[in-house]
């Protein structure tokens, strides 16, 4: 087996974290993700602090989306309100951004969800594509992709490669934890797409993982992590 790709990396350390990296100030979001990362926090709790986390970014990541005028009747007048009109597309990464999913479509219920199957390949730890449910042709304005873990942002590039391959042009991605390697990775290869996660941890160990991380999130969500 050939040495993991990052055994030997220098870690990232931004002078100046990238302008797309938006990194959430907001003390629920603060509190909620440091109990995410305990360990002793079983998969019922974890998978209810992600949806929680998930509806403060995603309400943040959304901020700049567009709205059309619209005239309401309230039970005692007419008056002008506003309506979404960018139609929202929510790609979760499989598995570990199914979690993510359903706390965003609370917010959005009229969102369309794409399924994008990207793994790991553990020795390369480069992404492998086994499961694209994208329609042929674009039906949505901003793609959101969900994923926790933002670690070497080889996922994260594929999928944003795949979404400009298929038409999409605002692309976000929506993170709870990300690594310096994979924010470097993704702001390289894709300036145009913004960041937003609860934490920009340390880096990433030899085996890909964050530091300090939280461990496998699709483990501890889905309760398959073993011993
Ligand atoms: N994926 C995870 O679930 N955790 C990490 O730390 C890195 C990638």
């Amino acid at each position: 087996m050939p040495d993991a790709p990052w055994s030997a990396h220098t870690p990232v350390v931004f002078d100046v974290p990238p302008p797309q990296l938006h990194i959430s100030q907001h003390p629920l979001v603060r509190h909620k993700i440091a109990l995410l990362r305990e360990q002793g926090t079983e998969p019922k709790k974890f998978r209810e602090l992600v949806r929680e986390l998930t509806w403060l970014l995603g309400y943040e990541a959304l901020a700049d989306v567009r709205l059309d005028p619209l005239t309401v009747l309230t039970p005692l007048e007419e008056t002008r309100g506003e309506t979404l009109a960018d139609r929202i597309g929510l790609i979760p990464i499989l598995r570990a951004g199914l979690g993510m999913v359903d706390a965003m479509l609370e917010l959005m219920p009229m969102a369309e969800v794409w399924h994008l199957g990207l793994f790991r390949d553990e020795r390369t730890l480069r992404p492998v594509e086994y499961y694209n449910k994208l329609p042929d042709s674009r039906t949505v304005d901003v793609c959101l992709i969900l994923d926790p873990m933002l670690a070497t942002g080889g996922s994260a590039t594929a999928a944003i490669d795949v979404l400009k391959r298929w038409g999409a042009v605002r692309i976000k991605l929506v993170n709870l934890i990300a690594a310096p390697e994979g924010v470097k990775a993704v702001t390289e290869a894709h300036p145009d797409v913004p960041i937003h996660t609860a934490a920009l941890d340390r880096q990433l160990n030899e085996r890909g993982y964050i530091l300090p991380g939280l461990g496998d999130a699709g483990d501890r969500q889905f309760g398959t992590g073993g011993e």
